[in-house]
């Protein structure tokens, strides 16, 4: 806390991590010896950077751009940009600590990485977007590559700005080098497969959660917050499992369909016109809309998903979802529960799915877009979601058998933290002091 002052979330993010290694430290002393920990907790780079750009109105602004590299042991580091204006130092050092284990447990060859900006997309023009990534670009190419650093989209980034991106990346570079960023277009190497990967990883992974407790989607009552990418493809894929989905979110509030969320009214009004859910009740009257985003933890449900952003369920939401009857929560966000509210699921025996678990489909079908980067390849849908859902089932069991190992039996939050960790600290070790 000395060395990082100012940094809630990265603390947060660190506490976690570390209050559940304890298990493993106890039992096998080589991590402490070896300085693993001290070493792990510290970026290997942290870069930022100024990012002028000109807005339509012909005013100059200047944002901050960042990126952190922060683990390459078993692999080049990989993690999201983020386009926000909450974004700073603490955001991306705890998104980019989380990713150095998540990237570990999805058993593909990457490290640990994150970046973005204060910059905040929503009111802007198609061409002050550009002008922004380009001059971001600029700045970032001269850090990542293929080999390197490999960033993708997060927060209020998706595809429209990993295009300008990599228009800026190549024109810097002189040379055609897809692997540098992943959730690319389909038409210039991106992966089929990838934009729904977040979100329909999040369902197969509380689909085996659910599996092993003798309980289903089918049936059920979901609520998924946000609407945005990670969103849109939960409520897809829970729907198909036969779940009935009644809520969906943005920062502004939240609907409440009791006949179940129209997904094709959230698309058109989230992925192509880049309105507020609000309107959604334009177009559905008997559905509700309820200002305040956090207040859809009122909405009674079985089983829930915050896909929206970090600590958006706090001790009061947490209780209210148990008072409700809530029997699973998936998180599909990044470190969307606060340490008090993962407390409050785990002593009420609410089958809890940790983030760097639950979200891991992402990044891990970002490596398979590298693979057939590399390969010069595409894969097709049904070859990508099968390997997506049989790396879901793999990073459950192995966070379930790290649990029973190290004596804590079906607390995932254990599990895959130990599970995570310790392929990555085994690998510093082998590689000695750096
Ligand atoms: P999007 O930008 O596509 O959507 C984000 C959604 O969350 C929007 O509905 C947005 O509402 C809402 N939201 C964002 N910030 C806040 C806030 N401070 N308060 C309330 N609502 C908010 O992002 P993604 O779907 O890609 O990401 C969502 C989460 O999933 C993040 O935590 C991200 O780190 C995580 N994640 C994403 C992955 C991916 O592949 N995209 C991979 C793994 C994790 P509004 O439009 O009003 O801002």
């Amino acid at each position: 806390i000395k060395r990082n002052p100012n940094e809630p979330e990265f603390h947060q993010a660190v506490k976690e991590v570390l209050d559940s290694l304890i298990p493993i430290l106890e039992k096998e002393p080589k991590y402490m010896e070896t300085g693993v920990l001290d070493r792990i907790v510290e970026p290997e780079r942290f870069i930022t950077f100024r990012v002028p750009w000109v807005d339509d109105q012909g005013n100059v602004q200047v944002n901050r751009g960042f990126r952190v590299q922060f683990n390459s042991a078993i692999g080049p580091y990989k993690g999201g940009l983020r386009f926000h204006p909450s974004v700073n130092a603490s955001i991306i050092k705890f998104l980019g600590f989380e990713q150095i284990f998540k990237n570990s447990l999805t058993n593909q060859p990457i490290g640990g990485g994150k970046g973005g900006s204060d910059f905040d997309p929503k009111g802007k023009s198609d061409l002050e977007i550009m002008r922004f990534a380009q001059s971001f670009m600029s700045e970032l190419s001269k850090h990542i590559g293929p080999d390197t650093d490999v960033p993708a989209g997060d927060i209020g980034v998706g595809a429209r700005e990993i295009g300008y991106l990599f228009g800026q990346y190549k024109r810097m570079r002189g040379g055609y080098e897809s692997g540098v960023l992943t959730g690319k277009g389909l038409n210039y190497g991106g992966s089929l497969g990838r934009t729904e990967a977040t979100g329909y990883g999040t369902v197969y992974f509380v689909n085996e959660m659910l599996r092993d407790n003798d309980q289903s989607f089918a049936g059920s009552t979901v609520v998924v917050s946000g609407s945005g990418n990670v969103s849109i493809y939960a409520i897809e894929k829970a729907t198909q499992l036969g779940a009935k989905v009644v809520a969906c979110s943005d920062s502004s509030g939240y609907i409440h369909d009791p006949n179940g969320i129209d997904l094709a009214t959230v698309k058109q009004l989230k992925e192509i016109d880049r309105k507020r859910i609000s309107e959604y009740v334009t177009v559905h009257p008997h559905a509700e809309f309820i200002p305040g985003s956090t207040g859809i933890w009122n909405v009674p449900c079985d089983i829930a998903l915050p896909c929206a952003t970090q600590n958006e369920i706090d001790e009061s939401a947490a209780r209210t979802l148990i008072a409700n009857g809530v029997k699973a929560v998936g998180e599909g966000a990044n470190m969307p529960s606060t340490l008090e509210a993962i407390e409050l699921f785990q002593e009420n025996r609410v089958l809890f799915g940790p983030a760097k678990a639950v979200n891991a489909g992402g990044v891990a079908v970002s490596a398979l877009e590298m693979a057939q980067n590399s390969a010069r390849l595409s894969w097709t849908a049904e070859e990508v979601d099968a390997k997506l859902q049989v790396i879901m089932k793999d990073i459950y069991l192995n966070s379930i058998q790290a649990a029973n190992t190290y004596g804590v039996p079906g607390n995932l939050v254990v599990g895959a933290n130990i599970a995570g960790f310790k392929k990555v600290a085994d690998a510093m070790i082998a590689q000695g002091v750096i």
